[in-house]
């Protein structure tokens, strides 16, 4: 068996699969970290936020004017009601009445404040929605593309590990840690080829015997600058 021969492919799968792993990372990336994006879902949000918070300001506006209003009924009822006959009773409950009214003119401005606030801030929050829904429409079709890329890279992956995987067992389990160490260690070039009598990967000039060395299938001999396995094409 040519174990050199199986490094040397087995390095090719490896490169492949490193690759395509790499750019669906990439691709994945891409999409998660949209700015446009994000930032577009983040005035969403605050205009949400805004709008909930001067709803609750209404809620609670509206929740005095209802009590203010049935305290100045109750009051009015007590004035009217012909049952108080004291002054001094019902000069209090005059002017307690004229209190209620200004309050209840004031929460009633301030609601109408409200309600124009209201309007203003629906209608950031639709435009803010309309932008939102605008670019996610674009990036869908960008998106589709890399998702479309990113598919086809996914697809290629099978066939590149049960080739990988049909060389493991080939290759004897010391050799098989040797270039999976190398690999690691070497960005991923464990396997230098020879090329005009140097290796390729760091251009070091081999001596006539390592060359024929390197020819020989069965042996296994490293580049003796960068330590990489060395293959002869
Ligand atoms: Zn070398």
């Amino acid at each position: 068996m040519n174990e050199t021969f199986s490094l040397y492919r087995l390095q090719q799968l490896d490169s492949q699969r490193v690759q395509r792993l790499k750019r669906i990372k990439q691709i994945d990336k891409i999409i998660a970290s949209d700015i446009a994006l994000l930032r577009a879902q983040s005035v969403v949000r605050k205009a949400m936020e805004a709008l909930a918070e001067n709803e609750q300001m209404l809620q609670e506006n509206s929740r005095k004017l209802d009590e203010k209003v049935l305290k100045r009924k109750l009051t009015q009822a007590k004035l009217f009601g012909g049952k108080i006959s004291a002054t001094k009773e019902l000069q209090d409950l005059q002017a307690e009445s004229e209190a209620l009214a200004r309050a209840i003119k004031v929460l009633e401005e301030e609601e109408m404040n409200l309600f124009v606030v209201n309007e203003a801030r629906q209608s950031t929050k639709a435009k803010a929605e309309t932008e939102l829904q605008n670019i996610r429409n674009q990036k869908a079709s960008e998106n589709s593309k890399l998702l479309g890329e990113r598919e086809n890279l996914k697809a290629q992956l099978p066939k590149i590990n049960s080739q990988r995987e049909a060389l493991h067992a080939q290759l004897s389990p010391e050799v098989l840690e040797e270039y999976t160490t190398l690999f690691k260690s070497k960005g991923g070039v464990a396997v230098a080829e020879i090329f005009d009598g140097g290796c390729r990967v760091c251009g070091v000039d081999l001596s006539p015997t390592e060359v024929q060395q390197a020819s020989n299938p069965n042996v296994i001999i490293k580049c003796k600058s960068c330590g990489r396995i060395l293959y002869k094409i």
